[in-house]
C-alpha cells in the first residue's frame, strides 16, 4: 500500500501523517516533498507521482533512495543520459484515459526495452495509471481503464497499481498489487453521493473554533459584508473565530451548517477573513466561548463542501498555516 501524503498530508501535516501511518510506501508530488519526509527521518519507500521535472533532481532521487515515476519520454530521456550511484526504481506510468499524465499503452513496450537497457535503472519495473471517474459509482469509464491497464499490462510480469481511494472502497478488480489511497487515510469518502459515515470512515481532522460575541438584532437589520442576510425577527446572532484567513470556504452559503456545543446551527451572512456569523435562534443556551465545529467528527467535511460547490479535498488541504494544530492521539481499539 503506498499511502498518498502529498500536498502536506492533505493539509493533516506531511511528517505527522508519515510518522502515523503503517504504509509499505509513500507517494508525494514532488521531491520538495519526499526530501522532507527523508530530512524527517522517514525510510520508507517514497514514489515521486509525477516523476522528476528536471535531469538535476535524479541525482537526489538516487541519493535518498526515492522512487520515480515515468509518464513522458521526455523523462526517460533524462533517465538514459543521467549517470547515477544508484540504481533508480521505476514506476511506469501509462494513460489509461485520465489524459493527464502517463505514457501511451501502445508505446509500453518500446519504452520498458529502452528502460531495461539503462544502466541507472533497477531492474524490476513496476506499472501503474490512474482513474478518472472512480468517485462514480454508476460510470462505466472505471471498467473501460481497467481494460485498457490489463491489456497493456498483459505480458507485464511486474507489480501493478491503479486504485485510488474510490477504487480501493468502490472497484475491487482495480487493487492489484499496491493500492494508493489518498482521501480515505483521512477519513473522507472519495464518492460524489456518500458521506464518510456511509464508508464506515472516520474523520482524522476536526476544524473547530470558538464564539466570540453574541448580539441581540432587530427584524430587517442586515448582516456582515453585503448586507447578505437580513433578520426575519429580533434574535441572537452568534459570532465564531474562523473565516477564509482559516481555510474556511468563503463560498459557503447561509445555511451551511457548524455545530454549536455539538448541536447543529446555520451559517448566515458572508464568510469573512477572520469571522463568521451564525443563527443562534435555537441555541438560547450559547454562551460566548462554546465550542464551534465547522467539520470534522459529527459534521463531515463533504457535506461543507458540498455546500461551498467544492469537493472535501480542497477544505482538508487549504487549512491554512495560523491555524493551532492539535493531535490527539487515537484510542488503541482492541479487536
Ligand atoms: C492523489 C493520488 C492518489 C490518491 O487519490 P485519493 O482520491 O485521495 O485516494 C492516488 N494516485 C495518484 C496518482 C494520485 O495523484
Amino acid at each position: 500500500m503506498a499511502a498518498a501524503v502529498k500536498a502536506d498530508g492533505y493539509g493533516h501535516g506531511l511528517v505527522r501523517v508519515a510518522c502515523a501511518l503503517d504504509a509499505d510506501a509513500f507517494a508525494v508530488a514532488c521531491i520538495e516533498e519526499a526530501l522532507i519526509l527523508r530530512e524527517a527521518g522517514i525510510n520508507r519507500r517514497i514514489v515521486l507521482l509525477e516523476g522528476v521535472f528536471e535531469a538535476e533532481e535524479l541525482l537526489a532521487c538516487a541519493r535518498h533512495d526515492l522512487d520515480i515515476a515515468i509518464h513522458h519520454p521526455e523523462q526517460l530521456r533524462m533517465l538514459e543520459l543521467a549517470r547515477l550511484e544508484q540504481p533508480l526504481r521505476v514506476w511506469l506510468k501509462i494513460d489509461s484515459g485520465m489524459h493527464r499524465l502517463g505514457l501511451e499503452p501502445d508505446t509500453l513496450l518500446t519504452v520498458r526495452q529502452r528502460l531495461h537497457a539503462c544502466p541507472v535503472v533497477h531492474t524490476q519495473i513496476k506499472l501503474m495509471s490512474h482513474l478518472a471517474r472512480a468517485d462514480e459509482r454508476d460510470c462505466d469509464y472505471t471498467v473501460q481503464q481497467l481494460r485498457i491497464f490489463e491489456t497493456a499490462a498483459a505480458d507485464f510480469t511486474g507489480e501493478r497499481s491503479l486504485a485510488n481511494s474510490a477504487g480501493i472502497l468502490g472497484w475491487p478488480d482495480t487493487h492489484f498489487d499496491w493500492v494508493r489511497p489518498g482521501i480515505m487515510l483521512y477519513g473522507a469518502s472519495p464518492f460524489v453521493d456518500s458521506l464518510a459515515p456511509d464508508e464506515d470512515l472516520r474523520p482524522v481532522m476536526s476544524l473547530q473554533t470558538r464564539l466570540i460575541a453574541i448580539k441581540r438584532l432587530r427584524r430587517g437589520e442586515p448582516i456582515g459584508y453585503g448586507g447578505t442576510w437580513t433578520c426575519p425577527e429580533d434574535m441572537d446572532v452568534g459570532v465564531a473565530a474562523v473565516g477564509y484567513g482559516d481555510g474556511y470556504p468563503r463560498h459557503a452559503p447561509s445555511g451551511t451548517p457548524v455545530l454549536i456545543n455539538g448541536r447543529a446551527a446555520a451559517l448566515i451572512g458572508r464568510v469573512s477573513m477572520d469571522m463568521i456569523t451564525l443563527d443562534l435562534r435555537r441555541h438560547p443556551e450559547a454562551r460566548i466561548g462554546d465550542p464551534v465545529l465547522l467539520w470534522g467528527e459529527g459534521l463531515p467535511v463533504e457535506q461543507i463542501a458540498q455546500a461551498a460547490g467544492t469537493i472535501s479535498y480542497t477544505l482538508l488541504c487549504g487549512v491554512t498555516a495560523r491555524v493551532r494544530r492539535e493531535v490527539i492521539p487515537a484510542p488503541v481499539i482492541y479487536g
